[in-house]
């Protein structure tokens, strides 16, 4: 059985209907990936999986589970983080407080020490910085704030919406490392981005997404290789 599995899934915003049926699964180990054009409900899908949004039909299983109708909070203690766009780090906050927002549904105060630690061995630059605003953090330093501050939730899958957006190549280069990485650690990634050409690089599946609804979905090579898919999105990459 699939990790995630949002079957039939539907959501509106008063008359407007942003999701129309939308069916994606993220079997545990995977990273999948949805492309999509502005306003094709893509943020639409992550905020739902999270619920932050109501489900106004269909049904999303989390490790079998059903959570449509769960609260936020819950979701959240059964694995399922999001990193939002634009990031929403805390600026006026130091680095170290909001590493430690991630966690503040933990009790296991040990663990969270050593996850923390972990994390700034893995970010030499927020560990230097631990006591510092964030403000003082480049775009590229902040979404990997962002990306150490999930981790402290100590999620099973991850969804990152548009990581990539506003951050040097370098960075996004460093960004796609760390998302294998963190893959090839056992986390299960659901990732929305505009960069099509390495988001399909990375994920083990795709789905597409136009306006709120699966326009085409599998294997991110096939994909990559579909002269509608490359006319759409691939142009700029
Ligand atoms: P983008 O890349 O621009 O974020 P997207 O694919 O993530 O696009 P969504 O933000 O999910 O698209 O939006 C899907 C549709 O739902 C759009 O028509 C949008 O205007 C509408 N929508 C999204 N959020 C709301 C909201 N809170 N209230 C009303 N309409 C909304």
């Amino acid at each position: 059985m699939a990790l995630l599995d949002v079957c039939d899934l539907s959501v509106s915003f008063g008359r407007v209907a942003a999701l129309k049926g939308v069916s994606l699964q993220v079997q545990e180990g995977e990273i999948v990936t949805v492309l999509g054009a502005n306003g094709a409900g893509k943020s639409t899908l992550l905020r739902a999986i999270l619920g932050a949004v109501p489900a106004k039909g269909g049904g999303i299983t989390f490790a079998d589970a059903d959570i449509t109708r769960a609260p936020a909070h819950e979701r959240i203690q059964k694995g399922i983080v999001l990193v939002p766009e634009g990031r929403r780090i805390l600026i006026s906050l130091t680095v170290e407080e909001n590493l430690l927002l991630g966690a503040h549904m933990r009790t296991d105060q040990d663990a969270v020490a050593r996850e923390r630690d972990a994390i700034y061995d893995r970010f030499p630059n927020l560990a230097e910085r631990r006591h510092m605003a964030a403000s003082c953090l480049s775009g590229g330093e902040q979404q990997m704030l962002a990306i150490g501050r999930a981790m402290m939730a100590k999620p099973r899958l991850m969804m990152l919406d548009e990581p990539s957006l506003g951050l040097s190549p370098l960075f996004v280069s460093k960004l796609f490392d760390l998302i294998r990485e963190l893959n090839a650690g056992g986390l299960s990634v659901l990732l929305v981005e505009q960069n099509t050409g390495k988001a399909l690089a990375a994920a083990h599946r795709a789905s597409v997404l136009e306006l709120g609804r699966v326009i085409m979905a599998g294997d991110p090579a096939a994909l990559a290789r579909d002269p509608r898919l490359q006319e759409a999105y691939l142009g700029e990459d």
